[in-house]
């Protein structure tokens, strides 16, 4: 088969001839037909992200066939398997497991034209969505919901970083009647624009701050400037979520930005649960997703238009 390896961090992916996967019992076999493209690949072909399997297939935003069941759709997400036992596996918390494998880090993900996963782990398509379509659900639309839940009843909500995960959060919290406000980099009118045409009220420029104070903001930008900032415009007893898995440093702040009982807290990876409550809501919304398609040689390419933020949507490889 064909697929896209990384064979070191900081070096493009390299197109390679390889060996067919074979699925063991409790494992289906994928033909890939859609990868959407995260901004955790970025991080983990950028070298941000400790100790990846090497050499490594990445992409965790699979739909795929299963092969020998003509018809049966499959998403494969970011938590590829998780121990059971833990403290966390035991308590609703699977997203923290200490063991947990992920796809496109541990386990070999979907730029390619197969993948293994568990079976436990994937979820079925929702029907109506085409493959390309359906893709950045997987990871967009699951960490972004896992986000906004994580947000609380907030009414007044703010984006920052209107990508891939912000342009689905945005049309669920609006199907929730909740207020968007979209906060971008100063001068990115189209992002704006794009973010006005889903039904936000509002979009500007993060360090000019929104017009209205917030009850809860969404950092999906990787920069952890927007951390003080984003405090400074929520309310008293607001939250901040943190909705990705690296970020640069958060610059020192005044105790007064917090103060107010204001919750500053992450958000790490997804359950199964997350995954069956999404994908049950994202066609009742109807979750409508913008994608950007490239052919699987020309991920390097869908990589570093993602990395200058140049991606209206989400990036989407079709093998
Ligand atoms: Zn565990
Ligand atoms: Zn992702």
């Amino acid at each position: 088969m064909r697929a896209m390896v990384l064979d070191a961090p900081r070096q493009p992916l390299r197109l390679a001839e390889l060996r067919e996967p074979r699925s063991e019992p409790g494992q289906l076999l994928v033909r890939v037909r859609a990868c959407g493209v995260c901004r955790t690949d970025l991080h983990v072909v950028d070298g941000e992200l400790a100790k990846p399997k090497l050499p490594l297939i990445v992409g965790h935003q699979i739909v795929g066939e299963v092969v020998g069941e003509e018809g049966r759709r499959v998403g494969v997400p970011w938590l590829g398997w998780t121990c059971g036992e833990c403290r966390y596996c035991r308590t609703g918390q699977e997203n923290l497991c200490d063991r947990a494998l992920f796809t496109g880090y541990d386990l070999d993900g979907g730029y390619a034209e197969l993948a293994v996963a568990d079976e436990r782990f994937c979820f079925p398509i929702p029907w109506g969505y085409p493959d390309l379509q359906a893709a950045p659900l997987l990871c967009a639309g699951l960490i972004g919901y896992r986000s906004l839940r994580l947000a609380g009843d907030a009414e007044r909500i703010g984006l920052y970083g209107f990508g891939a995960s912000a342009h689905i959060v945005c049309q669920v919290a609006r199907f929730e009647g909740r207020r968007v406000f979209a906060l971008t980099r100063a001068g990115d009118d189209e992002a704006q624009a794009f973010a006005r045409s889903l039904g936000a009220e509002w979009a500007g420029a993060a360090l000019t701050g929104p017009p209205d104070e917030l009850d809860a903001a969404i950092i999906f930008a990787p920069a952890g400037e927007l951390v003080p900032t984003a405090l400074r415009a929520v309310r008293k007893g607001g939250v901040v979520v943190c909705a990705g898995i690296h970020m640069s440093d958060i610059p020192s702040l005044p105790y007064e930005l917090l103060w107010g009982e204001r919750v500053l807290r992450s958000v790490a990876n997804l359950t199964r649960r997350d995954g069956e409550e999404f994908l049950e809501l994202a066609p009742r919304v109807p979750v409508r997703t913008e994608v950007e398609v490239f052919p699987l040689e020309q991920a390097n390419e869908a990589l570093d238009r993602l990395r200058r933020g140049e991606v209206r949507g989400a990036a989407v490889l079709a093998p």
